[in-house]
């Protein structure tokens, strides 16, 4: 039985791109070829690179508006690192709203001076920090725009003239916003546009080229975009499986019609942890994000119980972060509302067992 996939990453994909890009580790589109053992230079590949970068920019609303797509190696971790290196000169801003912020914090942090804007430590990160200013003399400012173990999202993002970096690994393509807002994005694929292994960097251009240092090919943005996201051997596989995965998007009605469904799925799961006593949700209610809702049953004792019923629906994956405990559904892109349907089943189930 197929299970309900609520994995945090690596994630749920539509099975349409599961079934295509298993045909294609056999055989590329009748070529005789395997995909993944043939020349990252063939036509074919050359192709499937410039549909997905172009892609990208066209769902997103970014055409023509002076941004580059790259699809890199080494995950949302090395961005941490290597924005850093590409865009800090005297001074950067980041705000601290999780885990993943401060692993981003603690890269950059070897590249030069970082001030932590404002924080929501204070209260195990349960909330989205507002309202506060942001000083004019950054070189830029980073945000996490979804906090994938903690479950809050920015909703409104602040306005600045300070540049915006934004990590967006666990909620891109997932929600209408003005991209433009943004100076850089980026986001490892593995949670909600491809499998694991490359990592999606949407860059303005004339952002690049301003820092003194002497940056390794490898880590300069600049080298990859000239090399048209070839610089070395891409991953071929993840960035394949990843532009079917965006050509499914754009069928299904692009970020507009994914954002409408994926409003339905929170607000059914979040109205079963509001209204069923024997949970409670973690995250701030105005914070609380659509992609990573987390929870915890009222009473522990329950835990036994409950993973059993979990386990006999079929549902895996929604054990939460060791940091948060208790529960984590994720509801990614690809998942469908009859899988968050058959979790609030289980939910209520067990208040009438109860
Ligand atoms: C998963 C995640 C990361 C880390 O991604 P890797 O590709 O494993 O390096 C970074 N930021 C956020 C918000 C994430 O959810």
């Amino acid at each position: 039985m197929k299970k309900h996939n609520f994995s945090a990453g690596p994630s749920i994909l539509p099975q349409e791109v599961l079934q295509q890009a298993a045909k294609a580790v056999i055989d590329y589109n009748n070529e005789g070829l395997s995909l993944i053992e043939m020349s990252h230079r063939s036509k074919a590949f050359v192709d499937i690179m410039e549909n997905a970068r172009a892609l990208v920019l066209e769902l997103l609303g970014l055409e023509g508006k002076g941004y580059q797509a790259l699809f890199l190696q080494g995950g949302a971790s090395l961005q941490f690192l290597m924005t850093a290196m590409n865009l800090l000169e005297k001074k950067a801003g980041y705000v601290n709203t999780g885990a993943w912020s401060e692993k981003a914090i603690k890269e950059a942090q070897k590249i030069g001076e970082i001030i932590e804007v404002v924080s929501s430590k204070d209260a195990n990160f349960n909330y989205i920090p507002k309202g506060y200013n942001v000083p004019s003399d950054l070189d830029y400012l980073h945000l996490t725009s979804n906090n994938t173990i903690f479950g809050t999202q920015i909703k409104s993002f602040p306005t600045t003239p300070v540049p915006l970096v934004c990590d967006m690994s666990s909620d891109i393509f997932s929600r209408v916003l003005d991209f433009t807002q943004f100076d850089l994005i980026y986001a490892g694929a593995q949670k909600n546009m491809g499998p694991a292994g490359t990592t999606l960097v949407v860059v303005k251009e004339d952002l690049l080229g301003k820092v003194s240092r002497n940056i390794p090919a490898i880590l300069d943005y600049q080298k990859h975009i000239g090399a048209d996201s070839m610089l070395n051997t891409p991953p071929v596989f993840a960035v394949y499986t990843s532009l079917l995965t965006l050509e499914w998007l754009k069928k299904e009605g692009g970020i507009t019609a994914i954002e409408e469904a994926n409003e339905k799925k929170a607000t059914l799961m979040y109205s079963e942890i509001d209204l069923n006593p024997l949970f409670k949700g973690f995250a701030a209610v105005e914070d609380r994000s659509t992609m990573n809702a987390t929870f915890n049953l009222a009473d522990e004792a329950l835990k036994p119980t409950f993973d059993a019923m979990l386990k006999e629906a079929g549902i895996s994956g929604v054990n939460g972060h060791r940091s948060v405990g208790g529960y984590r559904a994720s509801m990614y892109n690809a998942l469908p509302i009859e899988s968050v349907q058959a979790l609030v089943e289980v939910m209520s189930e067990l208040e009438n067992k109860a």
